[in-house]
Parts: structure tokens; sequence; C-alpha cells
């Protein structure tokens, strides 16, 4: 029996390496359904090669132009649109690709964990928004949570087989999450009040969505993975710490009791982990090459300087205070990176703004979708509210 799949943001990085590698394995997954937000012919094109049963686009405008398009192409998929629709095409899949960048990614995600399903989890905003809730939610309804993202994919290969969220149980001391530091690691603050988005974007070891690729400049990008470590594994605070590792061949570590340090390596190339995700327990080829270890040569380490990096030690911060604070520093993060992008705002105003909105949204204890969607809108306002 092949396994469903629907990817929820099919026309991003993430997206587009989860098809290569299902295009390799076409006897164990049929896709179901995919989701894109405005890219349509894109997704027309992938909607061509795959024959989904379902494409779902963020607008009414968008779903015509994608109709127009697979009706000349002879495709027979049908095309849904908006929010509830992401939500829909989840319950019909046995495993979900939850790829959608940012906030707009939670509730479908959320609601693949409330349905059971295999939830592979790229979307980081997310879980860091609604840890609690969402990890209730697997629990509740038995849903399988496999991380994609690499450090997480890497910790979880390096967990003990029967790991429950409960480290102490397993004599885990650390988690040490591998950070490349991106392109500004060797530059000084003051070098980068004039950095341009373009430059920014440009990682030395990823290829990235440019939200993605703009938090791993301010290293933002590793806070949000802090937070997702801690709801991902049960990680106190105090038990993560994060390493500067620049070449980007470690992808993260877990330290025993006994010494032992248990690492992952492997090329950079997000199709490693989509592929553990997707076959576990099993492996398949990814069509990633094998990591020439000696060519490499030379791996190397180094504490992050939190004053260089201020939106590290935010995060931190957030997921010291708890409640919503993650939700908030999240939100003001979107906002501030859009603005960025957009060249209203600088690079360094990005941590700027952020702490600015987390002093001003009060914390709250919230426990449902909408109080976290509420905190998420009040941080939005005060953020734009600052930038104008
Ligand atoms: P991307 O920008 O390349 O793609 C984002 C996808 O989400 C696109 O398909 C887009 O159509 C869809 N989307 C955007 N806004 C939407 C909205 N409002 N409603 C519905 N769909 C929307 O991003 P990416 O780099 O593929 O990252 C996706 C997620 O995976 C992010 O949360 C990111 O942090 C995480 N992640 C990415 C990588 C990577 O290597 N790219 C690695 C680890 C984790
Ligand atoms: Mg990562």
């Amino acid at each position: 029996m092949k396994q469903k799949i629907t990817i929820l943001g099919s026309t991003g990085s993430i997206g587009v390496s989860t098809l290569d590698v299902i295009a390799r394995h076409g006897e164990r997954y049929q896709v179901i359904a995919l989701t894109a937000h405005t890219r349509v012919e894109e997704l027309a094109a992938q909607c061509r090669q795959f024959q989904p049963e379902f494409a779902v686009v963020g607008n009414a405008a968008a779903a015509g132009a994608l109709e127009l398009l697979l009706r000349a192409m002879q495709v027979k998929t049908q095309v849904l649109f908006g929010a509830d629709a992401l939500c829909d095409v989840v319950k019909k899949a046995d495993v979900v690709m939850a790829a959608i960048v940012g906030a707009a990614g939670l509730a479908p995600t959320l609601a693949a964990a409330q349905a059971g399903k295999k939830v592979l989890l790229a979307n980081k905003e997310a879980l860091v928004m609604s840890g609690q809730l969402f990890m209730d939610a697997v629990d509740e309804h038995g849903a399988t949570l496999l991380p994609i993202d690499s450090e997480h994919n890497a910790i979880f290969q390096c967990l003990p087989h029967n790991f429950q969220r409960r480290p102490e149980r397993h004599a885990i001391a650390k988690i040490l999450l591998t950070a490349s530091g991106g392109p500004f690691l060797n530059r000084s603050v003051e070098s980068l009040r004039d950095v341009t988005p373009e430059q920014a974007i440009a990682h030395p070891n990823w290829v990235m969505g440019k939200k993605i690729s703009i938090d791993s400049a301010t290293m933002m990008n590793k806070g949000l993975e802090v937070i997702e470590a801690h709801w991902l594994f049960g990680m106190p605070v105090d038990g993560i710490e994060v390493v500067i590792h620049p070449q980007s061949v470690i992808h993260s570590m877990v330290s025993y009791a006994d010494g032992s340090v248990l690492a992952q390596l492997g090329n950079p190339d997000m199709r490693t982990p989509i592929a553990y995700g997707l076959a576990y327990p099993d492996r398949i080829d990814s069509g990633v090459s094998q990591l020439d270890i000696a060519k490499i040569a030379q791996l190397s380490f180094q504490t992050p300087d939190l004053q260089r990096f201020p939106c590290l030690a935010l995060a931190f911060d957030a997921l010291r205070a708890g409640d919503t604070a993650p939700a908030v520093m999240n939100a003001a993060n979107e906002v501030a990176v859009q603005a960025f992008l957009d060249q209203r705002i600088g690079f360094l105003q990005i941590a700027e703004l952020i702490e600015k909105v987390m002093g001003r949204v009060a914390n709250r204890r919230v426990s449902d979708l909408a109080g976290i969607m509420e905190q998420d809108a009040l941080a939005r306002a005060a953020a734009n509210d600052l930038i104008n």
C-alpha cells in the first residue's frame, strides 16, 4: 500500500526537496494534495507531474488561474482555496509534510496532529507559537511527529529508540544545537548596519526560502530552534546549548551523562532529513551525495557571541518567560523580517524591533489556538506601529 501524502507549501524550498525525494520512490508514496500560496505556475507543473487529487491556493483569484492552467494541461486535480481547505486536505493523507513558512502554517499543522497523522515538521514557527498546545494534541490524538529541521532530525537520530521526551530518564546531559553562524559570522556589528537583503539571504552552506535565510543571518533561526528543541524533546532550557560550527557537517549532537557525545553528520542538503522522515524507521536513497570527510578535512566549533547575535538571546528570554512570549517574539520577527526584505528597516533594527514588541505585549496564559492567534495579532500590530 502506498502512503498518501499531503505537502503543505509544496512550491517552497522544503516542498520542492520533498517532491524530489518522493519522485525517486514512486512505489512507496502517492501525493494526495499539494498547496501553495500564490505561485500557481509552479504548482500547476507539480500537479502535472504528481497528479494529486487536490491542490490548494491562498485565494479565489489564484484558484481561478490554477484551474485554467490545469485544464489546458488536461490535469484532473481539484482546486480549492483558503485556510479551511488547508485543514481539510491534511485529513485526506496518511503523512503530512508541514512546510508552509511562518504562522500561516500553524492551523493546518495543528489540524494534522489533531487528526493523528504522521506529521513531518519543517514549519518550526508553528511549534514555537503553540508549544504545549501542539505537543498535547500530538499525545492526545496519537500523532507521530518527526522533526525535519536538520538539527532536530539529527538529534532525533541520536536519541534512544524508546525515547519519550524525558531526557533525564536516558541520562541525557545536554543537547548541542549546531549553527553555521550565517553569512555575517565574522563581521563586526557596526559593519552590519547597511547590509542589503541580498547579502543577508546569501547563506554560505544552505539554499533556503527568504525568511529562514534572514533568520539565519540574525541567528533568530537558531533561537527558534532552541524553542523547537525544548518542545520536541522535553529538554529544559538550560540543557540546550548552541555551538557555532561553520561547516554545517555535524547537524547537531546529544551529550550523555557517561561523557559520550553522539552526532549526526552529512552534506548540508535537506533531502537527507526529509528522506529520513518519509521512510522512518527505514532508510531510503535521498539523492544526496555521500559525505567525503577527508575532503572536508576540518570541522571547527566556537561559542556564539550573544552581543553580535541579540536575536538568539531574545529567544532564550522568550523560552524562559514561557506562555505566549515565544508566539509574540515569533510574530514580531515575521513582521521585522518582511520589513527588512522590503527595505523599510535596517538589519540591526530587526532585533531592536522584536525586543520592543516583547516589552509591549503582555505575556498571557492561553489554552487554545484562538488565544495564540490573538497574541500573534497584538504583536504584529505593535510591530507595525513601531515601524510606522
Ligand atoms: P519557502 O519560502 O521556500 O516556501 C514557503 C512555502 O509556504 C511556499 O510553498 C509558499 O507558497 C507557502 N506559503 C507561504 N505563505 C503562505 C500562506 N500565507 N499560506 C499558505 N501557504 C503559504 O520556505 P522554506 O525555506 O521551504 O521553509 C518552509 C518552512 O520550513 C519554514 O518554516 C522554515 O523555517 C522551515 N525550514 C526550512 C529549511 C530549508 O532548508 N529551507 C530548513 C529547516 C526548516
Ligand atoms: Mg535548522
